[in-house]
C-alpha cells in the first residue's frame, strides 16, 4: 500500500460526483514496463472499427493525485475508461457518498493480487484475502456513443 489519498477535510463528495481522471503515458503493452513502474493500468477494449485495444496508461512521471489511491474490496471510488479524440481518460467518480477527509479507494481488482502473489487486507475480512472473484476492479463500460468500449484495471508491480 501506498501513501494513499484523501478526500478535502470538511467537504464531502456526492455519489456520483466526478473527481479527476488518471493521467499518465499512453504505451504499448509491455511486461518490462512493470518492472520500472509502479502506477500503470492495463486497459483493454474495442473501438469503433471493433478493433481491440491493449495497452498501458503509465502515470510514473505524469501522474496526478488518483495514482496515490489504495485498494479495497468495497471502494468508494469507481474507475471508468473514456475516450475523447485520441486521449483516454481514466475517470475517478463517487461510487458512494464520502466524507470529508476519507481515504480514496479504489478496487485494483482480483488480478493484481494474483498476479503478484499478494493478498489483500482491507477492513472488508479480519484475515488476508483475496478480493472476490467477481470483483474485476472497474465496471464494464457500456458507451453507445463513445468510441472506445472497454475496462481499466490496474497491473500489479510484478518483482523481478
Ligand atoms: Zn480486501
Amino acid at each position: 500500500m501506498g501513501v494513499g489519498a484523501f478526500s478535502r477535510p470538511g467537504k464531502h463528495i456526492e455519489k456520483g460526483e466526478i473527481m479527476g481522471a488518471y493521467v499518465g503515458e499512453v504505451q504499448k503493452r509491455s511486461n518490462e514496463l512493470t518492472s520500472r513502474s509502479a502506477y500503470v493500468y492495463d486497459l483493454v477494449g474495442t473501438n469503433k472499427g471493433s478493433k481491440a485495444v491493449q495497452v498501458v496508461v503509465d502515470g510514473q512521471t505524469h501522474g496526478n493525485w488518483t495514482r496515490f489511491c489504495n485498494h479495497h474490496c468495497n471502494p468508494n471510488v469507481v474507475v471508468t475508461p473514456e475516450q475523447v479524440g485520441k486521449i483516454v481518460l481514466l475517470v475517478f467518480s463517487a461510487a458512494k457518498r464520502i466524507s470529508g477527509g476519507s481515504q480514496i479507494f479504489i478496487n485494483y481488482g482480483r488480478d493484481y493480487f494474483t498476479d503478484s502473489n499478494m493478498l489483500c487486507v482491507c477492513s472488508t475480512n479480519r484475515v488476508a484475502h483475496l478480493p472476490p472473484v467477481d470483483s474485476n476492479g472497474d465496471s464494464d463500460v457500456d458507451m453507445d456513443d463513445s468510441p472506445l468500449v472497454g475496462r481499466a484495471t490496474k497491473r500489479s508491480r510484478i518483482p523481478r
